[in-house]
């Protein structure tokens, strides 16, 4: 079995480096923080990787302070692995430490992962790579720590929605029981992913709605996100996780897009489908990826010119849906 072979790569390894995704979320987070404690209780010290800031509403979670930039660490590790990463540009900067290592592992479960390590753990049915970072820990240590169970708790809620998406799952179900058993505390978990809005990010989601553009007999929602707006309302980057629901979640959208203009002037977009447009396949269009339901892609391109394309692309996406 794969989980066999990647847990004996964890315990031949000496010197190991976990590595995740830019713009980290809670997935990425909850999932290497939770690895590298199954590493510990394995007898193994993992350095971890991610080129962004850890969000504010990530830092209850225990070893967020941890995390490195790519030149911060060894000069070379013998395993590097790879977290909730579908390519390797996904690691950014830190993808050097990952080519600098002996073997690599690749962990995920984006159906649009390209198999880009030596041994590559994908499992596109899980909800979050929290769930299978949770299988490799009950197969080696049969029950997990506390802290292993609030990172992985964390990992699978906030990557299905608080269990609301069409990605989740009995499994994940199955997997937050017994993460329960660990003796977590869901409800300061919760108020700590969910209910600790600053200010400042109140005021940006405001401005947010405030752009609101519908298209196609209201099926296309469209929210943007300016430099002005992040600077004007003192609000980060890591703060605009979540606001494309807002254009999802209306009545009679089918793709909700939220368009956040980047320091450099270009495009981060964010799509997300309430069931007949594959937005995955439209993030590839545009060098992205994702999932069916929720996905995005880095455009070099201004804001206007990143909505006309992309419209363009949703309604022939729209015509070509079964109705
Ligand atoms: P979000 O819109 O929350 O940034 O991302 C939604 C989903 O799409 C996540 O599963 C994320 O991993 C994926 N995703 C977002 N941006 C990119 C991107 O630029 N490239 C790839 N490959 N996946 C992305
Ligand atoms: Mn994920």
């Amino acid at each position: 079995m794969i989980i066999d072979i990647v847990l004996r790569e964890f315990i031949q390894a000496e010197h190991i480096a976990i590595i995740t995704h830019i713009q980290p979320d809670g997935d990425a987070v909850g999932s290497c923080l939770a690895l590298a404690e199954i590493l510990k209780e394995i007898g193994k010290d993992a350095d971890l990787f991610c080129q962004d800031r850890i969000p504010a509403s990530l830092s209850f979670l225990a070893g967020t302070d941890q995390f490195k930039s790519e030149t911060a660490g060894r000069m070379s590790y013998d395993l590097a692995i790879a977290v909730d990463c579908s390519d390797k540009e996904r690691m950014g900067a830190c993808a050097a430490v990952f080519d600098n290592a002996g073997n690599t592992i690749n962990i995920d479960h984006h159906i649009s992962n390209v198999f880009f390590a030596n041994i590559n753990l994908v499992d596109s049915n899980a909800a979050a790579t929290g769930e299978i970072i949770y299988q490799l820990g009950k197969a080696r240590l049969g029950k997990l720590s506390r802290q292993t169970a609030e990172a992985l708790y964390t990992a699978i809620s906030t990557d299905t929605g608080s269990f609301c998406f069409s990605s989740t799952t009995p499994q994940s179900y199955r997997i937050a029981a017994e993460l329960m058993d660990c003796g977590i505390d869901i409800e300061h978990i919760t108020n700590m992913l969910y209910k600790t809005n600053r200010v400042e990010r109140m005021r940006l989601l405001g401005k947010a709605l405030q752009s609101l553009e519908l298209y196609e007999n209201n099926q296309i929602a469209v929210l943007t996100i300016t430099q002005d707006d992040l600077i004007s309302t003192g609000a980060m980057e890591s703060e605009t996780e979540n606001i494309v629901n807002y254009a999802k979640d209306i009545v009679g959208v089918k793709v909700g897009i939220l368009l956040k203009e980047t320091a450099d002037g270009s495009v981060k977009a964010s799509f997300r489908s309430n069931g007949g447009v594959d937005v995955g396949k439209l993030a590839a269009q545009f060098g992205g990826g994702g999932h069916r339901a929720a996905s995005g892609a880095s455009m070099q391109m201004s804001v206007p010119e990143a909505k006309s394309e992309l419209l363009t692309a949703v309604q022939t996406a729209l015509g070509e849906m079964i109705q």
